[in-house]
C-alpha cells in the first residue's frame, strides 16, 4: 500500500505522453549497437526523479505531478500505467534507464532497515544505473540450479562465478546478484554488488534487439563481499534468497506485461498510420488485436494491484506477462505483414519493434515458466473472477 493517493490511470497516462514521444524520437538511434542511453537521450537523466526513481515519497523531492498531486510511481499499478506509455515510445530506452529497477524491488523484499536506508540514499543522490543478476549460462529457467557462489577464503568472502544476459551491468553503479551459499534451493542468497570492486568484469553481448539495454555476461573473479552486502540474513531461510526473487518477479511481471502492451500498441498504431487503407479483413484483424489489447491491459492492471497487495502470489502476474508477450509478437507480425516483403528495409521502426517483440517472452522468466505458474495457481484456486 502506498501512503499517497493513486491518480486515475488515464490521467497518469496522459501525464507521461510527452515523455513517451521524447523516447520515440531516439528509438532508431538507440538501436545502433554502440548507442549509449547515458548520452544519447538526456531524458534518462533529466526526468530521473519523475519517471525512474520510484522510491518512497521521503526519498523523492521532485516527483511526477498529475493534476497537481505527486505520483511517486512507487506502486506496481502506477508503474504499469506509466511503463506501457513509455514503452510505446521505446521499450529499449525504458529498460536501459537509471533507477532501482529489479535491484530495488529485491532489496525492498530482503534488506534489513540499515541496508534499505543505504540503498535508498544512494539512489536518491542522482541518476544511478543498477542491475539484477539471476540468469547464468547453464541456469536460466532452472534458476535454483545456479552455480555462482559466495566462497569463504582466508581473506574473507568472495563471489566466484558467472551471470549472463544481465541488462545495464556494464554501466551500472550498483546491482544485486544471486549466489549459492549452500547446496539446495534454500542455499541461495541475494548480494548487493558494487561494480567498482576488483574482480567484477561485465562484457557486453551483441543482441538482435533491446540493444540500448546492453545485455552482458558478468564474471565474478573472486570479487570481495562484505557481510553487510548479503541481503536477508535477518529473515528465515524460507523467506530469503529465491523466495525474495519470486516476490520480485511477481511485482516485475505486470511491468513487463505493460511494456509489452506499449510495444504492441506501437505496432498497431504504426500499421494504421502508415498504411493508406486497410482492407476489410485487415481492418477486422486489427480491431480484434486492439480488443485483446484492452482485455490484457485490464488483466495487467489487475495483476499489478494484486502484486501490490500480496507479492507472494504471482499467478496473475504470470498470466498477464504471458498473454501480453504473446499479443505483442502477434501485433508485430501483423504490422510487418501490412507492408509487404520490403517492410523491414522500408520501415526500420517496425523492424526494430518486431526484433524486440520476442524479448518480452524471456524477460523475468520464459513463457513456459509463466504457463507452469498459471497451472499451479489454478490448482491452488488462486484464479478468481476479477
Ligand atoms: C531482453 C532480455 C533482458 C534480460 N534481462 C535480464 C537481467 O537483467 N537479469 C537476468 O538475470 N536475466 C535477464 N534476462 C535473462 C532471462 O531471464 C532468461 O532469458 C530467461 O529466464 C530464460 O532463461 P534462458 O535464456 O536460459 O532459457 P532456458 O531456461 O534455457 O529456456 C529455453 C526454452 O526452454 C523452455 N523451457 C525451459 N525449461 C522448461 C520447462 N521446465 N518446461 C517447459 N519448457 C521449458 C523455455 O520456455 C524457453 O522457451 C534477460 C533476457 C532478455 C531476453
Amino acid at each position: 500500500m502506498t501512503s499517497y493517493a493513486l491518480p486515475e490511470p488515464e490521467r497518469l497516462r496522459a501525464a507521461v505522453t510527452d515523455y513517451a514521444h521524447s523516447f520515440r524520437s531516439t528509438a532508431l538511434e538507440m538501436d545502433r549497437p554502440e548507442s549509449d542511453p547515458k548520452t544519447l537521450n538526456p531524458i534518462v537523466s533529466d526526468a530521473y526523479n519523475q519517471l525512474f526513481l520510484s522510491l518512497p515519497p521521503e526519498y523523492n523531492q521532485d516527483p511526477l505531478i498529475v493534476d497537481g498531486r505527486p505520483s511517486y510511481l512507487y506502486s506496481c499499478v502506477e508503474r504499469a500505467v506509466v511503463y506501457e506509455e513509455l514503452a510505446w515510445g521505446d521499450a529499449a530506452l525504458l529498460i536501459s534507464a537509471p533507477g532501482p529497477s529489479l535491484s530495488g524491488v529485491v532489496t525492498e523484499q530482503l534488506a534489513d532497515p540499515v541496508q534499505l536506508e543505504r540503498y535508498y540514499t544512494r539512489l536518491a543522490k542522482g541518476p544511478t544505473w543498477t542491475f539484477f543478476a539471476v540468469t547464468e549460462p547453464q541456469a536460466g529457467s532452472d534458476a535454483t540450479n545456479m552455480s555462482n557462489a559466495l566462497v569463504e577464503t582466508d581473506g574473507g568472502k568472495v563471489m566466484r562465478g558467472r551471470k549472463k544476459y544481465v541488462g545495464n551491468a556494464a554501466r551500472a553503479d550498483l546491482g544485486v546478484a544471486f549466489a549459492r551459499v549452500r547446496p539446495g534451493p534454500l542455499g541461495i542468497s541475494a548480494v548487493t554488488v558494487d561494480p567498482s570492486r576488483p574482480g567484477y568484469h561485465a562484457t557486453p553481448i551483441p543482441t538482435m534487439g533491446m540493444r540500448a539495454f546492453g545485455l552482458t555476461e558478468i564474471h565474478f573473479d573472486d570479487m570481495p563481499v562484505e557481510e553487510d552486502d548479503i541481503l536477508g540474513k535477518h529473515l528465515s531461510p524460507t523467506r530469503r534468497g529465491m523466495a525474495g526473487a519470486m516476490r520480485t518477479f511477481c511485482l516485475a511481471r505486470p511491468i513487463v506485461a505493460a511494456m509489452a502492451l506499449g510495444a504492441a500498441r506501437a505496432c498497431l498504431d504504426y500499421a494504421e498510420e502508415h498504411r493508406r487503407e486497410l482492407r476489410g479483413e485487415e481492418r477486422t484483424a486489427l480491431e480484434k488485436l486492439r480488443q485483446r489489447h484492452t482485455g490484457i491491459r485490464h488483466l495487467t492492471l489487475t495483476a499489478a494491484a494484486r502484486a501490490d497487495n500480496d507479492p507472494s502470489d504471482g499467478t496473475m502476474s504470470s498470466a498477464a506477462k504471458f498473454k501480453a508477450a504473446e499479443l505483442t509478437l502477434e501485433c508485430a507480425e501483423f504490422a510487418l505483414r501490412q507492408f509487404g516483403p520490403g517492410a523491414r528495409f522500408e520501415h526500420p521502426l517496425l523492424d526494430k519493434l518486431h526484433r524486440e517483440a520476442r524479448a518480452f517472452e524471456f524477460m523475468e522468466g520464459a513463457g513456459n515458466m509463466q504457463r507452469l505458474n498459471l497451472a499451479q495457481g489454478y490448482l491452488k484456486r488462486r484464479i478468481l473472477n476479477d
